[in-house]
């Protein structure tokens, strides 16, 4: 199972991946092959697990920096690719922008954080291609990932990533606070 995540994060589209993310307190993110490429080797040498169970079966990833109740700590869950291989195959690799960041003992706000993972995201699918419908941010990271290819990374659609981010229920837990990335 660990090898269906490491094969993503070294396959053409991800280590395609390359931009830079201006965040609302004026901090960069350079966002790269080698972020993936550190991921990849976290699993591949155990200090991440991969594992099924807790995110429902289909197009689904979570990844836990923390215990939390039936959740491990630096543990990437996921579900199975079944008819949409390129949307899951998405998914793992914006789960693997959360795992990057708490490799390094990144501490930013969510915000920002979701914002980077879904614009990954969009530059995967981008390059893939979209198999399935997706949700409204994964569109609109897709459409920060177009103006990234054409060299715009002051994209007018990552404000509206962020209000989507911002006004989703499933995100109102914690999306107003900050990522803690602890290794
Ligand atoms: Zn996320």
């Amino acid at each position: 199972m660990k090898q269906i995540v490491i094969d993503v994060l070294r396959n053409y589209h991800t280590q395609k991946i390359n931009f830079t993310y201006k965040s609302t307190n004026g901090w960069t993110y350079l966002i790269c092959a080698n972020d993936f490429r550190h991921v990849a080797g976290a699993i591949e040498d155990g200090r991440i697990n991969v594992a099924r169970g807790v995110v429902p079966a289909g197009v689904s990833a979570e990844y836990s920096i923390r215990k939390n109740g039936n959740k491990d700590a630096n543990t990437l869950y996921i579900g199975q690719s079944n008819d949409a291989p390129n949307v899951f195959r998405s998914v793992l690799v914006h789960e693997s922008v959360h795992a990057s960041f708490d490799l390094g003992r990144i501490q930013m706000p969510w915000l920002d954080n979701e914002a980077i993972a879904y614009i990954a995201q969009g530059c995967y699918l981008l390059s893939a291609g979209a198999d399935s419908k997706v949700a409204e941010q994964v569109l609109l990271g897709l459409k920060v990932a177009e103006d990234l290819q054409q060299g715009n990374n002051q994209s007018l659609w990552i404000d509206m990533l962020k209000d989507a981010l911002l006004n989703d229920p499933h995100y109102k837990p914690y999306i107003n606070g900050d990522f803690m990335g602890d290794g």
